[in-house]
């Protein structure tokens, strides 16, 4: 089936064609890692992720090449280890492996690549230096800034005209900058911020060099998908393109954006309880805390259950519903914990869903069929059917990156040692009762069961048990 996602330099959704189908490459800007990660940071990584794994499947795992870099020199890092008077390699080191362990966690795989900007220095002043001798930037007292009136293409991602923007200016002027939308290529470091040596002297570069110049670096030009969170359109991915186009000296040709990304893909703003994130409002929540408290697969079925463009208002009820989908689906596989999965691909319905720019809910309502139809099968002793249906709700899971876990594990929950005992010799007595025909005996543990918040689930190879919510 053809795959469709929704283009934003193009404003459409578009026929996923590859440059080269042997060789899909894709592009996230990733963390930078001065602090937890909170949960709005979550839904690109697990977006792409879902992303990655259904190209993987068209295309074969060696096909895609997917990177996702580590911003790992910046002002708050600066800040934060200026602060704890430590290198600032100390404090990525630590916020970088905080990442990776919560990503993890949300079942998302780590990319083939992960460049990070201290080990791309050359790459980065090369870049600017074709910019300026292109004729598409400039330098200034220590600075390199974008002169963005050099590249007629500008606004085009994100429908800004540069007339209407410098009528609107705002932004405090830099006595350096010909034009208040110039951007910084490269700044001056002060004595106690980390410094590399470039013709321009002694700095380190803005934000959104970096990205332009890994991207050409570790990926080569044009790449297939750039993606990211939709707060990136402007100015991070704006300006991305504007560099790369403009490092190899085309400014005035009509596509030549079609030589950076083939395909721009940014996903909706995430709320919490209808409210903007914000350390002011003080409802910020931090990833690392959530995957304390709950699994991440909950974390992660909640974040796809919304389209990925659409905005998603992150909630109680969100979390209730997703662990109660989770519950339902691994009470399926738990139920048929004794049937042999066929290995198969997922139904139609499903690739449908998913191959129409990632219909995450269209997707999951096929997976809830799935779920269905074999409990139906288990009921009906049909363990033929349940055995496609189950090998088809895994081939699913694997795309949607969910139901990693095992099933009766999750189903028990954190449940203590001293209840699991209790529960499983419950379980034995009234095994014995109803073999016994003693039925108000098994109606007494049926009765204790349920105090103790059991759920018991009778099938074709005895009784199996779970805990309640
Ligand atoms: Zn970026």
């Amino acid at each position: 089936m053809p795959l469709y996602l929704h283009d934003t330099l193009r404003r459409e959704k578009r026929l996923f064609e590859p440059r080269d189908p042997d060789r899909v490459t894709l592009y996230v800007c990733g963390p930078t890692v001065y602090d937890y990660a909170h949960i709005g940071n979550a839904r690109p990584p697990i977006v792409f992720d879902v992303l990655v794994r259904l190209l993987r499947r068209n295309y074969g795992p060696e096909a895609v090449i997917y990177a996702r870099n580590v911003t790992d020199v910046d002002d708050k890092i600066n800040q934060k280890a200026a602060r704890e008077g430590v290198p600032i390699s100390e404090v990525t080191a630590r916020y970088e492996a905080a990442y990776l362990a919560d990503m993890a966690l949300l079942n998302v795989s780590p990319p083939d690549l992960a460049p990070h900007v201290t080990h791309h220095m050359d790459a980065i002043v090369a870049q600017i230096g074709a910019i300026i001798d292109a004729g598409c930037a400039y330098a200034a007292e220590g600075h390199v800034l974008f002169d963005v009136s050099s590249y007629p293409g500008y606004g085009a991602l994100s429908g800004r005209n540069l007339d209407d923007m410098i009528a609107g200016a705002r932004v405090e002027v830099a006595p350096y900058k010909k034009n208040p939308h110039d951007f910084v290529l490269w700044k001056p470091s002060k004595a106690d911020e980390p410094a590399w040596p470039s013709p321009w002297g002694e700095g380190r570069p803005g934000w959104h060099i970096e990205c332009s110049a890994m991207i050409e670096t570790v990926l080569g030009l044009p790449i297939d998908i750039h993606g990211g969170g939709i707060d990136l359109v402007f100015p991070h991915h704006e300006n991305e393109i504007a560099q790369g186009v403009c490092a190899h000296g085309h400014p005035h040709e009509s596509h030549a954006h079609d030589g950076y990304s083939r395909y721009w893909m940014h996903n909706g703003f995430l709320t919490v309880d209808a409210e903007k994130m914000s350390k002011s409002i003080g409802n910020v929540l931090l990833l690392h805390d959530l995957v304390q408290n709950m699994p991440g697969e909950v974390v992660r079925w909640a974040l796809l259950s919304a389209h990925y463009r659409q905005p998603l208002d992150w909630n109680q009820a969100l979390l209730d519903q997703s662990r109660k989908a989770l519950d339902r689906l691994y009470g399926a596989l738990h139920r048929s914990a004794s049937v042999d999965a066929l290995e198969l691909d997922p139904p139609a319905e499903f690739m449908k869903a998913i191959e129409d720019d990632l219909n995450t809910p269209g997707a999951m309502a096929s997976v809830f069929a799935l779920s269905s139809e074999i409990e139906r099968a288990m009921t009906a002793g049909d363990l033929a059917v349940a055995s496609e249906a189950r090998g088809r709700l895994l081939a699913c899971a694997s795309i949607l990156g969910v139901l990693q876990s095992d099933p009766a594990a999750w189903l028990e929950g954190d449940v203590s040692d001293t209840l699991r005992v209790e529960v499983e010799a419950l379980l034995e007595q009234r095994a014995a009762a109803r073999a016994g025909k003693d039925w108000p005996e098994a109606d007494r543990i049926r009765d204790r069961l349920n105090a103790l918040n059991v759920i018991v689930m009778d099938g074709p190879q005895g009784a199996t048990w779970r805990m309640k919510g």
